[in-house]
């Protein structure tokens, strides 16, 4: 049987391999552990491999983890990322315990998730999702509808724009078209440094065009079986 810590270390060389073909420090590419939909002592277990960042795609579920390892391991250095949909009724448990949400496309919400983070902790880092392969199924903002949504994020105070979100469709000419708007978007909001594509088929593609996190679910974590 292929054990989480195994399967990180799997992760982390097909990240410097990848970082190496594209001439890139690998250092420069964040690995999100995506664990939707796994018990919570796989978190533990990756956790003491030294993984620190994890990636939810449900509220509640990531919630009950996020509360459940403060309960385990209070002070444990972790930083727990939303990935999926978020609605306007969900907005305050996510401002209270999530760190980062990367699948924003409304500034409604985000102007939520300022208004209702506590004052004790720091502004919650944001991605705008955008929608690359245009299906009208994938979740995300135009590439056109960024830059205004991106000047209304700015603004928020208790809110940071760190950068841009997409799930591709297998093309890697998304990817590309991906780094295109990223480098656009820096040349107006020059804090803007994240750039999250690739999943546990695709990570190689795009790193080569760019990304600095990575978000694996599969690779790290198994097959999702229910
Ligand atoms: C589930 C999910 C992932 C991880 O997918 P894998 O193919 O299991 O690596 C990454 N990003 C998002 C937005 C997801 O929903």
């Amino acid at each position: 049987m292929t054990t989480i810590a195994e399967r990180l270390g799997a992760a982390a060389g097909r990240i410097a391999k990848a970082a190496q073909v594209a001439g890139r420090d690998p250092d420069s590419i964040t690995l999100l552990a995506v664990s939707k939909r796994k018990p919570l002592e796989d978190v533990v277990a990756a956790l003491a491999q030294g993984q620190q960042a994890f990636g939810e795609n449900y509220v509640q579920e990531g919630v009950e983890k996020i509360q459940a390892l403060a309960q385990q391991q209070p002070g444990a250095q972790v930083q727990w990322h939303l990935i999926g949909p978020l609605q306007s009724n969900k907005t305050a448990q996510v401002a209270q315990y999530f760190d980062w949400v990367q699948s924003i496309d409304r500034a409604k919400i985000a102007k939520r998730l300022s208004e209702q983070r506590p004052g004790h902790l720091k502004p919650i880092q944001i991605c705008i999702q955008v929608n690359i392969s245009g299906e009208e199924s994938k979740s995300g903002v135009t590439p056109d509808a960024v830059l205004a949504l991106a000047a209304d994020i700015a603004g928020l105070p208790n809110v940071r724009l760190r950068g841009l979100m997409a799930i591709g469709s297998g093309a890697q000419q998304e990817f590309h078209s991906m780094k295109a708007l990223f480098d656009q978007l820096k040349d107006s909001f020059p804090q803007v440094d994240t750039l999250s594509m690739g999943m546990s088929d695709d990570l190689e593609a795009a790193i080569m065009e760019g990304a600095t996190l990575v978000r694996l679910g599969t690779a790290i974590f198994g097959a999702r079986t229910n």
